[in-house]
């Protein structure tokens, strides 16, 4: 089977139109269909080999929708013909601890789907059927894409720590994965409250569901809510001063992240201890919480923003991105 996509060559370089052929299908893998394709900031950091990692000529793209194209024999869940997304991981073991324990995303034979082999930024893709995930009917799939990766990324942590609808909760960075991350804990039914250094962005944050938008730039905001949060999900990559989120979570509270802050974060032991507070962070999700998360999606309506670009201007979608932007994730269409 001929694939033909876009790939980087080099590092930082421009995509340019590449084709390459797959090769027998094994008897547990599927061919997809990509339709579309959303951009991930994970996406940029592997063209530019920012975490070492990349190897070049590469396709990148883990946000995909699309059909199921072609089946292995001992394919199961998912048939020829179904619509499925594709995300972060393309294939784990199936027989470790984790993943028969239902947590295959945290499997350490795991596979992602643009580390060492190519992704969806391409008109077909291929993965281990356990990890193709059966859309919902009624799915719009013009906006799904982003959902399988930033989306079950910040989808997860909501269940992980056991976020009650009474809940009043905190999302730091409103970009692709905050913005998702509002919709989400607004139809959860918490009070949510956003933390962006951009009050230009402040009417957009309410109009997704945000009940109050606080300036992460203004100490004295943050002061305010001291002692009032449940849980604070932090999307940014960037160093923060930990401590003042620290104090604003109510005792008990949960500071999680899914940044990937490069920089140790500095949590002084005090601001845990007193208040039985905790800190900790995750990947994305296992592929049964991902369908969880899809038909979620679909009952409440509830889609990232999206701007959608050709599949063939991929190198100008990622310049929008780069550029700071995108509102609020891209979405490449075949
Ligand atoms: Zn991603
Ligand atoms: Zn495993």
């Amino acid at each position: 089977m001929k694939v033909n996509g876009y790939a980087a060559t080099a590092q930082k370089s421009k995509l340019t139109p590449y084709s390459y052929e797959l090769g027998p299908l094994g008897s547990e893998e599927v061919d997809i269909k990509v339709y579309y394709c959303g951009i991930c900031h994970s996406d940029l950091s592997m063209i530019n080999n920012e975490w070492g990692m990349s190897q070049y000529p590469f396709v990148p793209g883990h946000e995909i929708v699309g059909e199921v194209l072609a089946a292995g024999d001992a394919v199961k869940k998912v048939k020829v013909g179904d619509r499925v997304g594709l995300g972060w991981m393309s294939s784990s073991c199936m027989s470790c601890e984790q993943c028969m324990d239902g947590s295959h995303h945290l499997c350490a034979k795991s596979e992602a789907t643009i580390v060492g082999r190519n992704g969806g930024f391409a008109d077909k893709v291929r993965g281990h059927w356990s990890w193709a995930i059966p859309l919902p009917d009624g799915i719009d799939m013009s906006k799904a894409g982003p959902l399988l990766c930033g989306g079950i990324t910040v989808f997860n942590p909501i269940i992980l720590a056991g976020v009650k609808p009474t809940d009043k909760v905190g999302v730091i960075g409103i970009g692709g994965l905050g913005h998702m991350a509002i919709k989400f804990l607004k139809h959860w039914g918490c009070e949510v409250v956003a933390f962006s250094s951009n009050p230009a962005k402040k009417q957009e944050i309410l109009n997704m569901g945000a009940n109050k938008v606080i300036n992460s730039r203004a100490p004295e905001e943050l002061e305010s809510i001291a002692g009032q949060l449940n849980f604070i999900l932090n999307t940014t990559n960037v160093s923060l001063d930990w401590n003042s989120y620290l104090t604003a979570l109510a005792p008990k509270g949960r500071f999680h992240t899914v940044g990937a802050v490069l920089e140790p974060m500095a949590i002084p032991a005090f601001s845990l201890i007193m208040g039985e507070k905790s800190v900790g962070g995750s990947p994305i999700g296992s592929p049964s919480l991902t369908k969880t998360m899809l038909d979620f999606c679909v009952r409440h309506q509830i889609y990232p923003e999206v701007e959608e670009f050709a599949m063939s201007d991929v190198n100008e979608a990622i310049t929008h991105l780069e550029e700071g932007k995108a509102r609020f994730r891209i979405v490449l269409k075949n």
